[in-house]
């Protein structure tokens, strides 16, 4: 694949067009973006060797999108009516129900593949990306018999090259499952930064007495919003659902706590211990 056209050269979408120029030397990556500082940013940064529009993308042999979740469902369709018949077109989205919905019925709906990359960091922006950061993660592919098996044995041999592991999943269950790992991780890192904000309003005592622990756990929350709430739009049912989850656990926390029930409280900890078994070899 020669013409790679990456659609949003941020964290996602400039990762891939690092290690794809790495293991394609002879390919040509162009970058679309919204805001040409940001193309000019990602061309210095050499993640781009060319800029370029989506009118352009009739020469592309792959397209990446790489772009918010909202923006993707607004795009998708004019990117379909743009391609040749024989493009791939991948998009890299953390949700995937209302993404692969909106081309469902689409003409060229063979030439895409909808997956998410299970790799990422809290940084955004060209400046954000990585080489290897795909390296050992999984790719979570959806509705792979909607697409030509010749583009999927291509998309495959692209994220074995990236030294990607693939899951296949329905958009539903994809959506469902991730709420719980991820959009709820979210959430509990930015509500537990904002707690300590609102109640340490000299930032300079939170720097001082933060611990690798604090860090660590509100790491999430210096995520960004434009990416983050269409997430939580398009997932509303079951993020809401995983919220709720969550705040009986800890109701129920607090109750012992009031209780003087602090065997309970050691329970609960103790069982919850098992996560360590659950990602040995993640974290
Ligand atoms: P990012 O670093 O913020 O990059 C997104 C880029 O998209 C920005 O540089 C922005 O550039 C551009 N953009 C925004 N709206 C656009 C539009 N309408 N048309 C063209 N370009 C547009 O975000 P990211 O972390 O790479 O996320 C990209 C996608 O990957 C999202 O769908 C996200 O859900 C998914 N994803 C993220 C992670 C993660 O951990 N971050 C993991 C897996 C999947 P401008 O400055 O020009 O607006």
């Amino acid at each position: 694949m020669k013409n790679i056209y990456i659609i949003g050269v941020g964290l996602i979408g400039g990762s891939f067009a690092i290690d794809i120029k790495k293991n394609n030397p002879d390919a040509i990556i162009h970058g679309i973006s919204r805001k040409e500082t940001t193309l000019d940013e990602a061309l210095s940064l050499n993640l781009i060797d060319k800029k370029a529009a989506l009118d352009d993308i009739v020469n592309a042999d792959l397209v990446i999108i790489s772009i918010p979740v909202d923006a993707t469902v607004k795009l998708l369709p004019t990117i379909l009516d743009n391609i040749s018949d024989s493009t791939l077109v991948i998009d890299a989205g953390s949700t995937k129900a209302e993404i692969c919905k909106v081309v469902e019925n689409h003409p060229k709906r063979r030439n895409f593949l909808a997956m998410h990359p299970i790799a990422g960091t809290e940084h955004s922006g060209p400046g954000a990306a990585i080489g290897g950061l795909y390296v050992g993660k999984t790719n979570i592919i959806c509705e792979v018999e909607k697409t030509t098996f010749k583009l999927q044995e291509k998309a495959l041999e692209l994220f074995k090259s990236l030294g990607m592991r693939i899951r296949y999943m329905n958009p539903e269950a994809h959506d469902k499952h991730i709420a719980y790992v991820s959009h709820l991780s979210h959430i509990s890192s930015f509500m537990l930064g904002k707690t300590v904000i609102d109640k340490e309003q000299n930032e300079r005592d939170i720097f001082d007495m933060a611990g690798s622990g604090f860090a660590s756990t509100v790491r999430l929350a210096k995520s960004s919003p434009e990416m983050w709430t269409p997430i939580f739009k398009q997932n509303k049912d079951n993020v809401i659902e995983t919220l709720e989850e969550y705040i009986n656990n800890l109701i129920h926390f607090k109750d012992l706590m009031k209780q003087d029930d602090f065997e309970a409280i050691y329970n609960e900890m103790k069982n919850t211990n098992h996560i360590k078994d659950i990602l040995k070899g993640i974290a």
